[in-house]
């Protein structure tokens, strides 16, 4: 239940927002109103009055000046509950939506962003702001809470008014101008000059009061003869004799090196046409010349070539009585409301019905041009306007230095990238990065208000995979340089390697039989080759003394050892008489399973295949693993032949250090023991290290390894199994 008091505030709201909107949900304002008062009930503001009257004073704002929907004043009404009461953001989705708990979240967050840093980039701190926001009604109904923490100054100290209206006159007033809310960027900026200069201010008040009665009657003198003639041609028009803003005033003395009493246009005369037709304003603008003569040089026709934030009407300055001059404003009705209202007046004229989603994003990219055109027209900097059309394509991100300083990336930059731009020094050594305080990955991609901190290390240079993630031209380019300048070293110190090779061995190479032999070594090119002698992955005394023979094809390590284990599984198969199927010779169309190379001692299974018949696996061969769970009825059992006191053949591979003596010892080994004898040897020798297949005749498994272990033990031997062909 409402106190009549609370009762009253809640009926002028609602009749403001009868007379300015067109359609809205009066029980979602309501539901905003009784949250909001209840949400705020203990708290008061520096003014003593009940802290609820800001967030529904600010909600006013936005109904009577800038009237754009439900939702905005549903969130005006709302915007301080998640900073200044235990509510939360989910609270607020549940209790109401997303977009109106999106809507309050943004306006708590910008707030903090600006509160947070001095404000003297304020270029980067309005591009920072706008990335942040990706709803208008977050800057709607921020514009609206500034305003009325304006009006309300009075009753903060003086540092604070001060820190304020600085804060007002760098970024909400040039923002406010770009989105053409005249009214509230004039209000504004009359606000902040009233705190920021209070004497040059209050001078400016007092003259305007001293003279306002010899003004308004000169005014009177010049409108009447207007009057007459737009009653005669049967118009319906609204004229006034508008003041110029304090500030507007001040700037004019400023820049002009003016006093008050040498500044004339202190007026201006508008006239408002209640028409749609824009013509009506040509039309009007004939009239007047035929009462004052106009200024040469001072028509601006706004209308036919609209101001960048939409503005359209037509400016002319005449002569009026007494040979002063007056400047006159004529526009349309829905001119004007444009011109005082800008966004939420351009919805108003565009849609007679609440807006839909589309109709907001339609909305943001009309909002999204007006920044583009003011950019391209009042920014000289090219640097600016090109920064400005990264933030349009919504291709940049604005994050912190430890110190505050904003800079500027492009969406998806990583820590290296701010690093490089940093300075190349704090690139090359990055080490490391903090995000708001916590170390993150390199690749990591930064956000739109991050704090970025570089960890360096004078030890640390770049890595190649950082080529891979950084996305600024900065940093791609400074990390090719590197890497082509270690390789550029790489290949330096493979030359002088290989020239100290040659002069040891006394050889004499010339370059074409030097390319001829590492193109055989199958490197690319020259570099490639010296690359690889710096980082020691070739013996380049080796290399240099290779035999001509190598000119023969050559075949890789694992071929010949194909080759080889093909040989001893044939002829270990064979040996041993083939396989048995119950006990009785196969003699169906057979072969052997390439993926697990089954030779004698292994377990056995057969699979009938379609066509090749039967296929022998080892009884653990994944692949037939596979295959048996599908077709199971397809398995039949095998062996290979009992071999009880008989001998099949099995092969050994080891390893081991080449040293004289060691081939017999090996031998020795192997026919001392149990009278095993070996069917056939084969060793090769490379870097002093041996690889060997040793073909012997063993009784079974067991007795294979038995031997394995043997071998083992002897003097300077790596490794020792039994030789087969897994793939
Ligand atoms: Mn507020």
């Amino acid at each position: 239940m409402f106190t009549t008091r609370y009762q009253r505030m809640y009926d002028n709201l609602i009749e403001v927002c009868k007379k300015n909107l067109v359609n809205f949900d009066e029980k979602l304002i309501r539901k905003a109103f009784d949250f909001a008062l209840e949400a705020h009930k203990k708290d008061l503001r520096a003014s003593g009055e009940p802290y609820f009257d800001h967030p529904y004073e600010v909600a006013m704002i936005i109904a009577k000046e800038i009237p754009l929907d439900d939702v905005s004043i549903a969130s005006a009404l709302l915007h301080d509950v998640l900073e200044d009461t235990e509510i939360t953001y989910e609270m607020l989705v549940k209790e109401f939506n997303q977009t109106i708990a999106d809507i309050v979240d943004g306006v708590t967050k910008i707030g903090g962003v600006i509160r947070d840093h001095d404000a003297s980039q304020a270029e980067n701190y309005r591009k920072l702001l706008l990335s942040m926001v990706n709803d208008i009604r977050v800057i709607l109904v921020k514009f609206a809470d500034r305003l009325h923490n304006m009006r309300t100054l009075e009753f903060l100290s003086r540092e604070k008014q001060i820190r304020i209206a600085k804060e007002t006159m760098q970024i909400y007033v040039p923002f406010a101008h770009r989105f053409g809310l005249a009214q509230i960027r004039w209000e504004l900026e009359d606000l902040a000059f009233k705190y920021l200069d209070p004497e040059a201010y209050e001078d400016i008040r007092k003259k305007l009061k001293a003279t306002r009665r010899e003004r308004e009657a000169y005014i009177k003198k010049t409108i009447a003869p207007i009057k007459q003639k737009l009653d005669q041609e049967k118009l319906k028009y609204e004229i006034e004799g508008r003041p110029k803003h304090f500030y507007s005033i001040y700037r004019k003395m400023i820049t002009r090196g003016k006093a008050f009493e040498e500044i004339y246009d202190l007026f201006a005369i508008r006239i408002i046409l209640d028409t749609e037709n824009i013509y009506e304003c040509y039309n009007v603008l004939g009239m007047i010349t035929q009462i004052y003569r106009p200024v040469p040089d001072r028509l601006h026709d706004y209308i036919a070539i609209p101001k960048s934030n939409n503005y359209q009407s037509i400016h002319t300055t005449v002569v009026g009585p007494e040979g002063k001059m007056v400047e006159i404003q004529i526009r349309t009705r829905r001119m004007h409301e444009i011109a005082e209202k800008g966004v939420a007046a351009h919805w108003k004229y565009k849609n007679s019905y609440k807006p839909s989603n589309k109709q907001i994003e339609e909305l943001v990219d009309w909002i999204r041009e007006i920044f583009e055109n003011a950019s391209n027209k009042e920014e000289a900097n090219k640097e600016i306007i090109k920064d400005f059309k990264y933030y349009l394509q919504q291709d940049e991100i604005f994050v912190f230095t430890p110190k505050g300083d904003i800079r500027v990336l492009p969406k998806g930059a990583t820590p290296i990238d701010f690093a490089f731009q940093i300075h190349t020094k704090v690139g090359f050594h990055c080490i490391g990065a903090k995000v708001n305080g916590k170390i993150v990955p390199l690749d990591t991609k930064l956000n739109s208000g991050d704090q970025v901190e570089i960890l360096t290390s004078k030890n640390q240079t770049p890595n190649k995979s950082w080529e891979k993630f950084v996305i600024t031209s900065k940093a791609k380019q400074e990390i090719r340089k590197w890497i082509k300048q270690e390789e550029n070293k790489k290949v330096e110190e493979g030359k002088a390697l290989v020239a100290k090779a040659l002069k040891k061995l006394k050889i004499h190479i010339n370059n074409d039989d030097l390319l001829k032999l590492v193109q055989k070594a199958k490197f690319e090119n020259l570099n490639e080759f010296y690359k690889a002698v710096a980082a020691g992955t070739i013996d380049i005394q080796e290399f240099l003394t290779q035999k001509p023979e190598t000119e023969k094809p050559q075949t890789t390590k694992e071929e010949v050892e194909k080759l080889e284990f093909e040989k001893f599984a044939d002829n270990a198969r064979e040996q041993i008489g083939g396989v048995l199927i119950a006990g009785d010779k196969l003699d169906v169309l057979h072969n052997y399973a390439k993926c697990c190379n089954p030779i004698p001692g292994d377990e056995i299974l057969g699979f009938i295949t379609r066509g090749e018949g039967v296929k022998i696996h080892r009884k653990n061969c994944k692949n037939l693993e596979r295959l048996m769970k599908v077709h199971e009825g397809r398995i039949i059992d095998v062996a290979w032949p009992n071999t009880d006191g008989n001998y099949f053949i099995a092969a050994i591979k080891i390893v081991g250090e080449d040293r004289p003596g060691m081939l017999s010892e090996i031998s020795q080994t192997i026919v001392n023991y149990q009278n095993t004898n070996i069917k056939s040897v084969n060793f090769q020798t490379h870097r002093s290290i041996f690889y060997g297949t040793i073909s012997i005749n063993v009784k079974n498994l067991d007795h294979l390894n038995h031997i394995i272990e043997r071998l083992k033990k002897i003097n300077g031997i790596e490794t020792v199994e039994r030789f087969e062909l897994l793939n």
